[in-house]
């Protein structure tokens, strides 16, 4: 078999080896600085059925700008694959299955339909994480609102409101999460600075990780 490409390897303080498959369908090693290359190649060796099979499910999903709002066509939640279904169901509701079970009725406005399905759902799980964020820091925003920015994720504004891209729902809990946890500390620190980033770490040791997997898939989520 040949061997898996590996698109990069992340070295970080973190103990043990994460083997990532991105939205590209690459490759991407999350290792210990001390871990040896030979380590990491068997590894993925042994893994390589399940990377293969990951990157294929990857390949599958259609680029974020050739949307065409079809049966089968992916679209994802919380970092969760759910392909199109149209329902001969009549109404105009939503449900989210293991599919998005979309009626037919709503075909021809199917693109709004499910774009206020994620605000919705944007509403529910981003306030809900907010909110629980808010708790375990201190932090407390005025407000939290859902936007449909495209070139940012979150904002905070100057009367210490939180806003949220609805686009961020697509994405894995974990980086809605960080999402939320540099917004709030902003609350605090208006800039990037070291102090910034230092807060964010004390909150979340690993965002790092985070950032950069929102960096490599940012693209992909601008629906
Ligand atoms: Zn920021």
């Amino acid at each position: 078999m040949p061997a898996i490409p590996i698109e990069k390897i992340v070295r970080s303080r973190r103990k043990t080896i994460a083997l990532e498959v991105t939205f590209k369908a690459t490759l991407v090693v999350r290792a210990p600085h001390r871990v040896p290359q030979a380590y990491i190649d068997a590894m993925i060796q042994q893994k390589s059925a399940w990377i293969t099979k990951k990157m294929a499910e990857m390949r599958a999903r259609p680029q974020a700008h050739a949307r065409r709002y079809e049966e089968g066509e992916v679209f994802w939640f919380l970092g969760r694959p759910y392909p199109l279904h149209f329902t001969d169901e009549p109404g105009d509701t939503i449900v989210r299955t293991d599919r998005l079970e979309v009626s037919r009725a709503l075909i021809p406005d199917v693109r709004i339909a499910l774009q206020r399905w994620y605000v919705e759902e944007a509403k529910k799980e981003i306030t809900a994480r907010c909110l629980y964020f808010s708790m375990m820091t201190g932090y407390s925003p005025t407000s939290i609102r859902i936007t449909h920015a495209q070139g940012r994720w979150g904002s905070c504004t100057y009367r210490g409101g939180l806003n949220f891209s609805w686009r961020l729902v697509q994405a894995p809990l974990s980086i809605v999460d960080y999402v939320i946890v540099h917004e709030l500390v902003h609350l605090r620190q208006h800039d990037h600075s070291k102090k910034f980033w230092a807060k964010v770490e004390a909150l979340m040791p690993d965002y790092q990780q985070r950032r950069e997997w929102l960096r490599e898939n940012e693209r992909l989520l601008k629906i």
